[in-house]
């Protein structure tokens, strides 16, 4: 491990709830914004000179901030860490959320990577899970943030939305890599209950999703990327050479981060540590929540496997061996050898890793080693 460590930063604010969100976000607070961003600088405090070499600043809608919000979060980032030179810098943003001038603050404090989320370029679909935009808008937004010169671009897509079907996916995805992202996200969507969509669904309004069509999507998502020139190297996540997301592969990697804001966590020192989710707590100084998960020698193979089969490349003996002093190969022999058996396994000389068939029930397959 470098010494260096991940800094992510949420900021909970949005411009309106999309229908299948449940992530702590909240709309119309646009006058606590400043005060928020005055709370993160007073945490920011608690981990003061740490090294850190990759900042994901995710929402929520980061950019929903103003210019001189985003110009105030920077300064105070900048001057409580020591950031490497070669930091990947990341910010979400959404498609009328963003102009020139917020794109100008970003490139001056040395935001290098933009994750738009798109979701759709389908107009029904994404007005049918409640997002703000429409497809033209995206485009538009990402072109612009190219313009501005930035090269590192990801964009988020959805797969299973109401009325999602293999055509309409497919002029979604040749969208999108007409664009020429450098990193495309694909997760499924996940009937949340409280969400309105939830509810819709519940009502009737949509026919269930589909499982067996929601893996043919997948698969369909996979193979397109694939010729496109995008690796798949998380099952949700595909990039061009040397693209992947550095932030995120800290989190597969099982490595040491800081997070700051309403409901972030830290892993630090094998402890896991959690913010409050209360809006009204953090705005009053009072950071963090009594909860602790101290992470003992298992636990934390037991998390690396889980985390490690995510990636495309997955375990490898060596690395494993360096990390816990036996090998993957000899501590699970039996699950291992029944795996790849059954075709959810494979090996390729010292990496094991989950096959297509074995990413399809990942969640099954994962839980044979804890
Ligand atoms: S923009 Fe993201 S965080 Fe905000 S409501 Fe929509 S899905 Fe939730």
């Amino acid at each position: 491990m470098s010494g260096f460590k991940g800094l992510y930063i949420h900021i909970p604010f949005c411009l309106h709830k999309c229908k299948y969100c449940d992530f702590i976000s909240f709309c119309g607070q646009e006058e606590l914004y400043d005060l928020y961003i005055d709370k993160l600088s007073e945490e920011a405090l608690e981990f003061e000179g740490e090294n850190i070499d990759t900042i994901f600043i995710g929402g929520g809608t980061p950019t929903v901030l103003s210019p001189a919000q985003l110009s105030k979060l920077f300064c105070s980032i900048n001057k409580t860490f020591n950031i490497s030179p070669e930091c990947e810098f990341t910010v979400e943003a959404n498609p009328k959320t963003l102009f020139a001038e917020k794109l100008s603050v970003l490139k001056e404090y040395g935001v290098n990577r933009i994750s738009v989320g798109v979701q759709s370029f389908n107009d029904d679909e994404l007005q049918k899970i409640g997002r703000i935009h429409t497809g033209k808008n995206a485009y538009n937004t990402i072109d612009m943030i190219k313009k501005c010169g930035f090269e590192n671009i990801s964009i988020d897509l959805m797969l299973s939305l109401p009325g999602q079907n293999e055509d309409s996916l497919f002029k979604t995805l040749d969208t999108a890599v007409r664009i020429d992202p450098s990193h495309i996200s694909c997760y499924s969507l996940i009937l949340e209950e409280g969400t309105k969509l939830y509810e819709e669904y519940t009502l009737g309004i949509y026919s269930e999703i589909d499982e067996d069509y929601d893996r043919y999507l997948y698969h369909f998502t996979v193979d397109f990327l694939k010729r496109h020139g995008y690796s798949r190297y998380e099952i949700s996540n595909f990039s061009k050479p040397g693209r992947q997301c550095r932030h995120n592969m800290k989190y597969w990697n099982c490595d040491e981060y800081i997070g700051l804001g309403i409901a972030a966590h830290s892993y630090l020192g094998g402890c896991r540590t959690y913010n409050t989710s209360s809006l009204t707590q953090y705005l009053n100084g009072d950071f963090h929540s009594k909860d602790i998960t101290i992470l003992n020698g298992t636990d934390k193979i037991k998390e690396y496997i889980i985390m490690r089969l995510r990636l495309s490349e997955g375990i490898n003996d060596n690395d494993f061996f360096a990390r816990f002093g036996e090998k993957f190969s000899g501590l699970y022999s039996s699950i291992i050898e029944k795996l790849i058996r059954y075709g959810l396994m494979s090996q390729n000389k010292d990496n094991y890793f989950l096959t297509d068939k074995g990413i399809d029930i990942s969640n099954s397959v994962m839980c044979e080693f804890l």
